[in-house]
């Protein structure tokens, strides 16, 4: 297939956030508990100050603005970079997700129009509750949502098929771990799939690769050459949850990652409506 990468750009970079989490409130405290164990086993690893982890455990009883809900600033920041990221919200609870409709509605309503909003699937391989996260996005919007991703990119051999039924336009599960860039393609199931290439989570968790940020930098950045030199778009998740101070290093990657794309005349910045729009695109043509 044809690079569906604008004619002026070098690269392209695609900016997704997956919405695990709304704030502290709707966890128990034995989930909070496990937080603060991750954050511990980080400062022994030392990738984390004892002053960072002592505000974790502040910021889970005494915030005026809870820590981990920066979906506004998430939204100002990506604004002022001109970067239209895709925001995936669940309609349903799951693994470590624990925050219910009518918080996500409440919180969909804040998102400003030029932003993208799909759905943060549950259900792999339930035609029932799959139609059901559609129809309730599609309320909560009023405007039919184009694409999803699976919660913990969990996927089933049914769920294409699903998913175009529902009436989703592209699903943005697949992990390309190849280091290729596996580009975005039609499936014989008639849905488009935009493979994930790099997920925050993999480059800063103590239990994956518990990067220092200049590492992560510099893996990132051979990422750009890379697209750069094979006119490639990059797809990456960074949850709404990583511009937290709770988690400094995500969110200084973050900081670095938007101005880097933004200063970049060359670079395509999409979100997956576009890219899935493109490969339409061009299968019309
Ligand atoms: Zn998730």
């Amino acid at each position: 297939m044809a690079s569906i990468l604008p004619e002026e750009y070098e690269w392209g970079i695609c900016i997704s956030h997956d919405v695990d989490h709304l704030g502290h409130k709707e966890h128990r405290f034995w989930e909070i508990i496990e937080f603060w164990v991750t954050c511990s086993i980080e400062v022994l690893r030392l990738r984390r100050s004892i002053l960072s982890y002592l505000k974790v455990i502040k910021n889970s009883f005494f915030t005026k603005k809870d820590s981990w809900d920066c979906v506004h600033e998430m939204c100002e920041l990506d604004f002022k970079n001109s970067i239209p990221s895709t925001f995936f919200f669940a309609m349903n609870p799951g693994i470590g997700l624990k925050y219910d409709r009518d918080q996500a509605r409440e919180k969909v309503k804040t998102i400003p129009f030029n932003f993208e909003v799909g759905v943060h699937g549950q259900f792999q391989d339930n035609e029932k509750e799959i139609k059901d996260e559609y129809a309730t996005l599609y309320n909560m919007l009023h405007r039919r949502p184009r694409g999803i991703r699976m919660h913990y990119l969990k996927t089933h051999p049914n769920m294409l098929k699903l998913l175009k039924t529902a009436g989703y336009e592209y699903d943005t599960t697949e992990l390309d771990k190849s280091g290729g860039l596996k580009q975005a393609y039609k499936t014989p199931e008639g849905i488009v799939e935009i493979p994930v290439h790099l997920m925050e989570t993999y480059l800063f968790s103590p239990f994956y690769e518990n990067l220092k940020l200049e590492k992560a930098i510099e893996k990132v950045e051979a990422l750009i050459q890379k697209a750069k030199q094979d006119r490639k778009i990059i797809n990456i998740i960074v949850h709404q949850r990583s511009l937290s101070e709770d988690l400094p290093r995500q969110r200084q990657f973050y900081q670095w990652l938007v101005e880097r794309v933004s200063k970049d005349q060359k670079c395509w910045k999409a979100n997956c409506m576009k890219i899935a729009e493109k490969v339409n695109g061009n299968q019309n043509t």
